[in-house]
């Protein structure tokens, strides 16, 4: 069931560059799943520059030490450059860190430097270990209030995640599809149930994105519709396929719409951002910020 391919969403196409509609108020969306490979940074890398592209504002927080975003987003991020790190333990506002991409005029990258992987001890004997990122982004958005800020994150349940789950309202988890695509996810369900009772119940999954389609294959296909019955208002129509041009970007310091704005992943990611978007601004029979019909 659920024929995606002759959804019309999957047969339309975004323009780079067509303007998308701002959301009703600031969505902080951070793009988890504690398995590592399956698309976050893809996908908040090219959510983020796509946004951006359309004329949105929007803040891309690096919270992998691996700084595989600040790579795509062409920010350095060596030793040494202030980031993620300086704003979780020194309460550098980030504001002072942020760099402004080559992708996009309206996109800035707070980057992760290797630093960052001490954070994860560093934080635990902190005051209010899991609150510190929330107050810095509040802070930088009550001065500046961009359209979206994106948190990518490591492929673990750590502090550094647990920050960004406390310091977002929305999640956004890319599932990949393959084996086992829901397993972690029931994980992660659990952790987001936690953190909405005792840290932030304003947390909700708004988004399902699924990531390196195989058309070709009957796994893809079922592992798609499985994802859908299990989150049918938060999955996206449109669905990301296995694209080489997507993995070589990184390589060039580019997302995908820099590298290739052509290509079936380019195409995909243009698309899934305007379906993104498009739900924050209360289009398409959805509520602003939860996901769910109106
Ligand atoms: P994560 O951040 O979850 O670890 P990545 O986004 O880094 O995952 O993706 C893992 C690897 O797969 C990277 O090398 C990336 O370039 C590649 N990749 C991601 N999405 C796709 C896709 N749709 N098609 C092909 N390769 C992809
Ligand atoms: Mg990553």
């Amino acid at each position: 069931m659920v024929a995606v391919a002759t959804n019309p969403v999957s047969r339309e196409t975004v323009e780079l560059g067509s303007p998308l509609p701002p959301p009703l108020a600031t969505r902080t969306i951070v793009v988890a799943n504690q398995k590592g490979g399956v698309g976050k940074t893809t996908t908040a890398v090219n959510i983020a520059s796509a946004l951006a592209r359309g004329g949105l504002r929007v803040l891309l927080m690096d919270l992998d030490p691996q700084g595989n975003a600040s790579t795509a987003l062409g920010i350095e991020h060596r030793t040494g450059v202030p980031g993620s790190y300086e704003v979780l333990l020194q309460q550098t506002p980030i504001a002072e860190v942020a760099q402004r991409s080559p992708e996009a005029e309206n996109l800035f990258v707070v980057p992760a430097t290797i630093d960052l992987a001490a954070a994860e001890i560093e934080l635990v004997p902190q005051v209010a270990r899991e609150q510190r990122l929330k107050k810095s982004v509040r802070r930088f958005l009550d001065a500046e209030p961009v359209d979206y800020v994106i948190f990518d994150c490591p492929p673990s349940l750590g502090l550094l995640t647990l920050n960004a789950l406390v310091a977002a309202s929305e999640i956004l988890i890319p599932i990949q599809c393959e084996y086992y695509a829901l397993e972690g996810v029931t994980q992660l369900m659990r952790t987001i149930q936690l953190v909405r009772e005792e840290l932030n119940p304003d947390l909700e999954l708004s988004t399902v994105l699924l990531t390196m389609f195989d058309a070709r294959t009957k796994l893809s296909s079922q592992v798609g519709e499985e994802v859908r019955n299990h989150f049918p208002e938060q999955t996206l129509l449109t669905l990301i396929p296995r694209s080489v041009r997507l993995s070589e970007a990184p390589s060039y310091g580019t997302t995908v719409l820099g590298y290739d704005p052509r290509s079936v992943g380019a195409k995909a990611y243009l698309k899934a951002a305007s379906e993104i978007a498009r739900r924050g601004a209360g289009l398409d029979g959805y509520s602003a910020r939860r996901g769910r019909s109106a």
